[in-house]
Formats: structure tokens, sequence, C-alpha cells
């Protein structure tokens, strides 16, 4: 069962502790990956979903190892970024992204893959994506840009999905946070990706304020809580729970749009993640899965479920 919580009682803004938190951060793609698989296994011991946890944490330690041999990838010249600050957009514009650093990235990938122990659905996937041409890769590639994972074919997607997460987080971290704009409601101010959810933060001097963390470039930013992170609005909001749960992850509801997205309450439990524990607390999207909110966040690795 899930239990409504009424937002104005249980998820007081403590705008006393508030100082003025940075509207981005920026990922850092050295040290990103390496704790994503550290929570991976951490989360995977006696989970039920372990072993496909523990496939996560092995892809995210490739996605760590390969960055070494990556050529320094290559950011829009400066006139381009500042048309895209000048307008509101996001300056990595994924219809106008390198394929051929992308796909260099998916080769590393793919390889070091190869080593990893994986379910049989995985190992099948991997070795039909190896032989697959350069063209059929890019199209992979697009629809995981465009948010549109088919489902029949979803364990290739999985490793495109992870390459272009070590791509994009690789070129967003070299931008300058200073000058990322908002680019609108629920979208990336590096990249325009969807959210994957979003957290609250202990950060110091920004203590209890709420990130967006994006799906792809894993860039944070800045967004005030109890409005919807998909629309904007700040009408109908609520806020839903497992019941019994630690009261450190919820779903965020809004009645303007009909969609949901986590919210982890990380100023209360360090360790929690946008991304790993997106996938690990799965349990809350099935329960979810009953009511009347559809997920609205975008995470390749919970696709299919
Ligand atoms: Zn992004
Ligand atoms: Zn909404």
């Amino acid at each position: 069962m899930t239990k409504q919580i009424i937002p104005a009682g249980s998820d007081p803004t403590a705008i006393g502790e508030i100082s003025v938190p940075p509207f981005a951060r920026l990922p850092d793609p050295t040290v990103l990956f390496a704790s994503r698989a550290q929570r991976f296994a951490a989360l995977a011991l006696g989970h039920q979903l372990g072993p496909y946890l523990n496939f996560l944490a092995a892809l995210a330690g490739a996605q760590h190892e390969i960055q070494d041999d990556l050529p320094e990838p290559e950011l829009p010249d400066p006139e381009t970024l500042k048309r895209a600050r000048d307008y509101g957009m996001p300056p990595l514009d994924r219809a106008k992204f390198s394929h051929v650093a992308a796909l260099a990235t998916l080769e590393k990938l793919l390889s070091a893959a190869s080593a990893i122990d994986k379910p049989k659905p995985a190992a099948e996937a991997l070795d039909r994506l190896i032989g697959a041409g350069s063209l059929e890769q890019e199209h992979r590639m697009r629809n995981v840009l465009a948010d549109a994972i088919p489902i029949e074919d979803l364990a290739q997607h999985v490793y495109v999905a992870a390459a272009l997460q070590v791509h994009f987080a690789r070129l967003a971290s070299r931008l300058e946070a200073g000058a990322l704009v908002p680019v609108g409601d629920g979208a990336c101010p590096a990249c325009g990706g969807p959210p994957v959810s979003s957290v609250i933060v202990g950060w110091h001097g920004a203590h209890g304020a709420r990130f967006c963390a994006c799906s792809l470039c894993a860039t944070l930013w800045n967004y005030v809580r109890i409005k919807c992170s998909l629309c904007g609005s700040t009408k109908g909001i609520g806020y839903q729970e497992i019941d019994g749960g630690p009261g450190t992850v919820k779903a965020e509801t809004c009645d303007s749009c009909r969609g949901y997205v986590k919210i982890f309450h990380q100023h209360k439990d360090p360790a929690l993640d946008p991304t790993t524990d997106d996938v690990a607390t799965l349990a809350l999207d099935l329960l979810m899965r009953d009511g009347p909110y559809r997920r609205g966040s975008f995470n390749p690795f919970l696709i299919g479920y």
C-alpha cells in the first residue's frame, strides 16, 4: 500500500536553512560512475533485484574504466554556447551531437562489458550490438536520446544508454555551471534531458534545497520544492510513499499532468543516489501503477518494469 501524505504538514521546506543554492551542479565523471557502481553493489545485497543490480554495478564500473582511453570530448564552439544561453536552450544539443565520438565511447564500453558477469539475455544483446554496424548503433542512440526505447529491444539499449551517459557526462563536466540558464520545466539545463528523479540535498549552504537530476548527463539543477518537476505546476502536488518505509523516498505526484517523479531525501540519508536508488526503489513504481499517476521521469535502466 502507498500512503497519501499532505504536503503542507509533512514536507516542510526549511526556508531558514537555505542560503542561495547554486542553479546547477555539473557532474564529475571521474567519480560519478565509480560511486554508482558502489551504490548499485550495496543495494544489491539481499535485494529482490540483486542479480540485475549487480549487473548494473559492473556496467557502472565499465563506464568508469573506459574513460581513461577516450579522447577529450569536443564542446560546441563559444558562439553556439552563447546563442544557446541567449535563447534559453541547452548548450549540448542532442540533435547535433558528434556520433563519431559517441560511437567510439560505445565501442569501448561494449568491449569492457564483454568481461562482466551478466544474465543470458544481456549477453546475447551484447553480442548482437557488437555485431551490428555503426548505422544500427546510431539508430539506437537516437532512440535513447528521444527517450523512446522500444520494449522489444531493451537489453541492447541499456548498453547504448550507458555509453551515452559517459559521453554526455564528460561533455557536461566541461561546461561552465555559472553559464547555465533554466531551459524549461522537466529539462536539464545542460543537455535538455528529462529528470531521472529529484533529491533534497544536505549540502553546506544549500541544506534542504531540491535538485532535479538529469537522466543522461547527471547535471543537477535547482528546482523549488512542492512543484511538479515535469510540468511546473504548483497546484495539486502530493506525496506518496510505501507504508512503513524509511520516509526518505517519495513519489511527488501532480494533479495537473498526472505524472509523478521520485524525490529522495538525501539530507536525511546521504547514501541515496538519484539514478541507482531510482532502480532499487522499483517497488514504489509498482505500487504507483495501481493509481492514477504515470511515471514521468526517465531511467534507461528501469524501462520494461
Ligand atoms: Zn543533462
Ligand atoms: Zn505536473
